[in-house]
């Protein structure tokens, strides 16, 4: 371990706080990673979430070799809804015990001392790639994050459109009317499509009847969900199940890109989140190339772009947020 810099206070702390992982950055006060921590989402409830936030803050400290005190404050992405003015959490859909609106910005600057911020993780993410990331130069561009689930945030005019709120829900636009149930409730979405939950649901239907080498890689990499890496390991060695699927996520998700794009006449698509990063460019590609036959203006294509931080953009992004 080296000795800690002398550190500066325009360092900053980004926390993205997932249903399975908490990510841990320590930035340089822009967008560059001085250090990163990592640590699995504990069960419950809030305190305890809190409490782990916190060790991760400082693991990534240790990792960067700066001192908590040298960080202007510290960013959280969170998923659900946030009241950011109270720093409150108001509700979490994935994260085991927590049931109630909880102060999570409060309780984290008792617990760590320093300023500390709170804003949705997809927004945060956004905002990341937006300011320094894929985004930048463009001003009007669509964020989709493909991952667990699907989500997606709008910069319109340079600016984040927001609408009454949730404007942006990509994995909730309808690729296919009267289909497959979304958790949200609602049939056809995106996410039941494309959302990596879906596919693990499918998967293990489809496993009863079929070959496939998924669950083994599961097994091989010491996992107990498939991953985003077990799946693009799958494709890599040609399973036929895993190919299926995400070819069917790259449908989906073609025929909603396209009918955001027909709406809203945009300059890029930045594709992130933990699918979209693992299975990278040659994803993009194909997505780009199944969007082309559905654009109402193919001579105005968006430009399709992988995601600048790739699993790293909400803490990035919550880092960004803070100071303004
Ligand atoms: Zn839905």
């Amino acid at each position: 371990m080296s000795r800690p810099r002398a550190a500066a206070p325009r360092m900053k702390g980004g926390l993205d706080l997932g249903g399975t992982k908490i990510q841990a950055v320590v930035t340089d006060g822009e967008a560059n990673v001085l250090g990163t921590a990592r640590r699995e989402t504990p069960h419950g409830g809030p305190e305890k979430v809190m409490l782990e936030l916190a060790e991760t803050m400082r693991a990534a400290l240790d990792d960067a070799g700066v001192e908590l005190m040298g960080l202007a404050g510290v960013g959280v992405g969170a998923p659900g809804s946030i009241d950011a003015d109270s720093g409150t959490v108001l509700q979490v859909p994935n994260i085991d015990g927590w049931h109630a609106p909880y102060p999570l910005g409060p309780a984290l600057q008792e617990e760590l001392g320093r300023p500390v911020g709170i804003g949705n993780d997809v927004n945060v993410a956004v905002e990341a790639e937006r300011r320094f990331g894929a985004g930048r130069g463009f001003d009007s561009f669509l964020g989709v994050f493909w991952g667990t689930g699907v989500g997606g945030g709008i910069v319109v005019d340079g600016k984040h459109l927001v609408g009454r709120g949730s404007a942006g829900e990509i994995g909730h636009v309808c690729s296919k009317p009267g289909g497959r149930r979304c958790n949200c409730g609602l049939e056809g979405c995106v996410e039941a499509y494309a959302g990596r939950a879906h596919l693990e649901e499918r998967a293990q239907e489809a496993a009863k009847e079929r070959k496939t080498i998924l669950f083994e890689l599961m097994e091989k990499k010491g996992r107990t969900r498939l991953s985003s890496g077990v799946f693009a390991s799958a494709l890599e060695k040609g399973d036929k199940l895993a190919k299926e699927l995400v070819d069917e996520a790259v449908w989906a998700l073609s025929i909603a890109l396209a009918s955001v794009q027909n709406l809203l006449a945009l300059e890029a698509i930045v594709i992130g989140g933990g699918l979209g990063d693992r299975l990278g460019e040659p994803f993009v590609r194909r997505i780009d190339d199944a969007m082309q036959p559905l654009l109402f203006v193919p001579d105005a294509a968006p430009t399709l772009l992988n995601s600048t931080f790739g699993d790293l953009s909400g803490a990035v992004g919550a880092a960004v947020m803070v100071g303004g």
